[in-house]
Parts: C-alpha cells; sequence; structure tokens
C-alpha cells in the first residue's frame, strides 16, 4: 500500500489502485534528506506531450548528492530520474519516438530524461549536453503543474519535444531502467574517450555506471581493469566483462595499487582511466593510473560537495601529458545506441540484476542509503 505523507507525522493511506485513479503521486524533496509524497491531478497530455506511467526506476549517484542538497541547482524538486516507463496518454500530434518508431498508449518507452532544445548557443554548436535548458524539468518544483518532472512518481509527464525511445519487448524493465543515465552516459563518455580494442582502460567504481563501463569496454574489444572494494561489485565488474581486477581489500594503499596497476600494464599504465566512483580521493588514483600520454575521464564525482577538494600539482598532468575530461550527460541519440547496446549484450551480462533490492515510493530515503552505502549496483525503486 502507499502511503502519503506530507510531513512525517501526518501520514494518511490511499489504496492500491491510486495509479489508476485520476491522481498520481510524487517523491518531492522537501528539503536535504526529507522526503514527501505528494498527491496531485493526473495532467492531460497537451499536443506533442505524453503521460508515462513509471514502472521502474534507479536510484543514480547524481540522486544522492540531490538528496542531501548538494546540487546547486536541483534543489525543491521531484526526485528521481533513471527509469523505464508505459504510456498511458498520448497528446494530438505525438505519433512516433525520436527516432521515427511509431509509439501507441501501452508502449514502454524510455526518455533523455534531461531537455535538449536544439536552438540555445551550446545545441547550435552541436553540444548536446550541454544544452542551458537541460533542466528545464528536472528543476521544477512538484507544486507547479503538471507537477509529475521526476521518475520517483507514480507519473511522469514527457513535454513536447523531448526525446524519448520505444523499448524493444526483448528488453525487461529491470534490464532497461538505467538505460536513460547510466548506460547511454558510458557510451557516450566511451566512445569520446576512444575505448577500442587494444587499449586499456581502467574502470574506477563498480557501481551501476562502472559495470556499464566495463560492458562497453569488453565489447569494444579493450581490456578492462577494475577497481573497487566491494567483494559483489568485483565479482559483477568480472560478470560485466572486466579482464582484471584491482581489489582495495587486498591493494590497501594508493601506492599498493598504483604498483598493481603498474604490473598489470608492463609498467606503463592504464591508456584510459574512467573514474565513475563519486569519491574524490579516487580522481588522484586516476591520475597515478593513467600512462604517459593517457586519458581520464572524470564522470562519477558529480554528486560531491564542498569538502571534496583535492591537491594535486599542475606539474603532474604536463609531466604526464595527461588528458582529463569531464563528461555529464549525453547527445540524446546514445540512449536509442543503449537500447541497441542492451539487445546485443543482454546474453553475455546480467543486466538484469544490478539492483538486488526494489524499494517503494514511500521508502525513497532508504533506497538513497542503500546506494550511498557503495554496496548495492543500482537500488530500484517501483512505484
Ligand atoms: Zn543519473
Ligand atoms: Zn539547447
Amino acid at each position: 500500500m502507499l502511503v502519503l505523507g506530507w510531513n512525517v507525522d501526518e501520514r494518511i493511506s490511499v489504496p492500491d489502485n491510486s495509479r489508476n485513479a485520476a491522481r498520481g503521486v510524487v517523491a518531492a524533496l522537501a528539503g536535504p534528506r526529507s522526503v514527501e509524497l505528494q498527491q496531485y491531478a493526473l495532467p492531460e497530455p497537451g499536443p506533442g506531450e505524453a503521460l508515462l506511467e513509471v514502472l521502474r526506476a534507479n536510484v543514480c549517484g547524481s540522486d544522492v548528492g540531490i538528496f542531501h542538497h548538494r546540487n546547486p541547482v536541483l534543489r525543491d524538486v521531484v526526485l528521481g530520474h533513471e527509469f523505464v516507463a508505459r504510456v498511458s496518454a498520448l497528446g494530438d500530434g505525438l505519433i512516433q519516438d525520436s527516432a521515427g518508431t511509431p509509439v501507441s498508449v501501452g508502449d514502454r518507452v524510455v526518455v533523455v530524461y534531461f531537455r535538449v532544445c536544439g536552438r540555445c548557443r551550446p545545441c547550435g554548436r552541436g553540444e548536446f549536453n550541454m544544452c542551458v535548458h537541460w533542466a528545464d524539468t528536472m528543476a521544477a518544483p512538484p507544486g507547479r503543474a503538471p507537477h509529475f518532472h521526476g521518475a520517483f512518481a507514480t507519473h511522469y509527464h514527457l513535454a513536447a519535444g523531448r526525446h524519448f525511445y520505444v523499448v524493444p519487448d526483448v528488453l525487461t524493465d529491470a534490464e532497461v531502467a538505467g538505460a536513460n543515465c547510466g548506460l547511454a552516459q558510458m557510451l557516450f563518455t566511451s566512445e569520446r574517450m576512444g575505448v577500442r580494442r587494444g587499449l586499456t582502460v581502467v574502470v574506477q567504481g563498480c557501481g551501476g555506471l562502472g559495470l556499464y563501463a566495463c560492458a562497453i569496454g569488453a565489447a569494444s574489444g579493450a581490456r578492462v581493469i577494475a577497481v573497487d572494494r566491494d567483494p559483489r561489485r568485483i565479482a559483477a565488474a568480472v560478470q560485466f566483462g572486466a579482464a582484471e581486477v584491482v581489489d582495495l581489500g587486498v591493494h590497501t594503499t594508493a601506492a599498493d595499487r598504483e604498483r598493481r596497476m603498474l604490473d598489470l600494464t608492463d609498467g606503463d599504465g592504464a591508456d584510459l582511466v574512467v573514474e565513475v566512483t563519486g569519491r574524490p580521493e579516487a580522481f588522484g588514483e586516476a591520475v597515478s593510473f593513467a600512462r604517459t600520454g593517457g586519458s581520464i575521464a572524470s564522470v562519477g564525482n558529480l554528486g560531491v560537495g564542498p569538502g571534496s577538494e583535492l591537491a594535486i600539482s599542475p606539474a603532474t598532468f604536463t609531466r604526464k601529458n595527461l588528458t582529463v575530461k569531464g563528461y555529464l550527460r549525453y547527445d540524446p541519440w546514445y540512449l536509442r545506441r543503449a537500447l541497441d547496446f542492451l539487445v546485443d549484450t543482454r546474453d553475455l551480462h546480467p543486466y538484469g540484476t544490478m539492483s538486488d533490492r526494489v524499494y517503494a515510493l514511500d521508502e525513497i530515503p532508504a533506497a538513497v542509503a542503500r546506494t550511498e552505502s557503495g554496496h548495492a549496483m543500482r537500488a530500484a525503486v517501483v512505484p
């Protein structure tokens, strides 16, 4: 049963069939670590819009930072952005997805979680992942119509012009729920970094992003070395294509790990390092893992706040001829590629097992804590 609470002390219950009624529920962030379930009338989709029913949403690493109010833009919001949904209602004129596939009520879809307007300066430069309107939906307060701005909710309002793709029938909800953030992000990152056969790729952190990075690296023919401390994540990294692992429980110091990395790379260091840990100190280790002339992708430390500064000598980058590049969001069509990638590799890797526990909408703080603990790949929310 869903439990609605305007605050912790005052909770009201609604019947299980609430999602079929004309009202829905969103998990609103009312303050740091304070989640309220709020009920709103379901919006009628206007021209080019759609109303979606959320089937499954994951707690992404960046949700953890938002939950703690570390994100400067996303404060008074509906939580959740990594999800798969089913079309409940289509507005006039919305007859196909962003790749031209016909869409009907009842189809499952994945949504590019940020807006790409196509008209701003970054979009004009082809830097679609940097669209200045990216947060138009995500940053909207829950009290503002059409209310259903996030994925930790019974429903999601798809605004006109937003990118979305119909999900192939062969993919389960659990397999595809991570496509629109984790997998599309890592496909974009890996392609921009030039991950390919013959290169050694270190993946620091084996949560959702890290496991996707392992799978993409393996599919590209690269040799993947995964770094983590949790035994379950390390085992998963091997299942997702890592050829070697560096276990922080065995190699307990940074110097130890650097030596191990040199041993595994004939004394060179790694061609490419993908940092997806959410731990600032891991970036310092990325610098030590990369070979001279190597590249580092900084992806995982989006959600860390003040107090996470590092002291690194700029000379390190010069001496090693390092390339360091941050990657945030992706060009929207990478989500279509993510669906193809899942269809192509679903027999190789157990995508459906990436979250080991499912939470209800009134358990969001527990789900976030589970992801934050570093022991789950992805906690999943099923409204
Ligand atoms: Zn995310
Ligand atoms: Zn734009």
